[in-house]
């Protein structure tokens, strides 16, 4: 590991500032993720900006939102009252997450920012366009079972590997960031990227810009939402498909729908067209089966990932089941 600063910061302005004069400071916060990439010589900061003491910690249920701090601990707001009263598939999605101890220090900052576990990008013998620009992708042609079957472009087929994140896309929540051109609202949808020919870039976020907070708008979700999780072990391990269905359902009619998926894009994927066939609909077995017939439109497998195509659909179709109790 490099040699490195540590510099802690008490308000938003100090860290823009820090940010601004150094290109190479980076922020941290639970240090989760940062710290082992510095540590494998994944990314090499000069300078570590700590976030821990900003005033950034509270959650606060608003008039028409819920607003939860960056550097609230994942483990807090999992266990919070309003969060699991208002937002409880954001709850859901987090403690599928990581391991307890993990969430005690991960901020909600750093998990919207935490960075791909495509085993190319950790290696730094091998080659990554998102590491090392212009380097090539070595999980193309290598071993790509954990990797994207949506989205993905010729320099980059890694994905998002955040729980969270795919909750927050569900739940059209918006991200607040502050930066030295003042204050920004960004909806989830446009906060993380495609990789395109910019794969070192994960989000909209510019380099000088700090997350402030997170914004879930109220909804009336809150009865029939499931996140489901599919991966190799039953905890500590990324997912290999993941599935967030929030629902709203008069009777047995969808009045209203999101779905979002994890582990199948270098972004959490949404699914707006199956929710567009789903609204208005009966929540039958046959309507899933041909939602999730839809959301694989423009699927594309690689040599180690084609189980996905299969998973995929079916875990959209047992998280549809469950969110509206369907049993059959
Ligand atoms: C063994 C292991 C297993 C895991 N399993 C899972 C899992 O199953 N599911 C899952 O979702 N996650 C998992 N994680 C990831 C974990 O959730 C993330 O490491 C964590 O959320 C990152 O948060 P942090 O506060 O520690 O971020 P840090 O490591 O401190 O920072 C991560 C990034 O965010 C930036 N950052 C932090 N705060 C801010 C801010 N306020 N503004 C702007 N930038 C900021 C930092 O500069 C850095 O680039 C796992 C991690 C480990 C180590």
């Amino acid at each position: 590991m490099n040699n490195f600063q540590y510099k802690r910061v008490s308000s938003p302005i100090a860290a823009i500032t820090e940010l601004a004069k150094d290109p190479a400071a980076k922020l941290v916060a639970g240090g989760t993720n940062l710290i082992d990439l510095m540590k494998y010589g994944v990314m090499s900061p000069d300078k570590l900006v700590d976030v821990n003491h900003l005033n950034f910690n509270e959650i606060v249920k608003q008039d028409g939102s819920l607003h939860i701090g960056a550097t609230v601990r994942n483990a807090v707001a999992s266990a919070n009252a309003d969060v699991l009263k208002y937002q409880p598939l954001l709850s859901q999605a987090m403690l599928s997450g990581a391991s307890p101890q993990l969430r005690n220090k991960a901020t909600m900052g750093g998990n919207l920012l935490q960075r791909t576990r495509c085993g190319y990008f950790y290696d730094i013998s091998a080659p990554c366009n998102k590491r090392q620009p212009g380097s090539g992708c070595g999980a193309m042609g290598g071993y790509n079972r954990m990797h994207a079957i949506f989205g993905a472009s010729s320099s980059c087929i890694a994905v998002n590997p955040s729980d969270m994140n795919v909750a927050l896309t569900a739940l059209d929540a918006v991200i607040l960031v502050t930066g030295p051109k003042g204050d920004r609202k960004i909806p989830i949808s446009d906060f993380h990227r495609l990789p395109g020919t910019h794969p070192e870039l994960d989000t909209t976020l510019d380099r000088k810009e700090i997350i402030t907070g997170i914004v879930i708008p109220d909804n009336a979700f809150a009865a029939n939402t499931t996140y489901i999780k599919v991966r190799d072990r039953a905890s500590y391990a990324f997912a290999l498909i993941s599935v967030a269905v929030a629902m709203e359902l008069e009777g047995t009619t969808i009045k209203d729908i999101r779905l979002a998926m994890g582990g199948v894009a270098h972004k959490p994927w949404r699914l707006k067209e199956a929710e567009q066939m789903l609204k208005g609909k009966q929540a039958s077995v046959e309507n899933f089966k041909m939602a999730a017939e839809l959301a694989m439109k423009g699927a594309r497998a690689y040599e180690h990932n084609a189980f996905k195509l299969k998973l995929a659909p079916n875990t959209m179709i047992q998280a549809l089941k469950t969110a509206s109790g369907i049993k059959a």
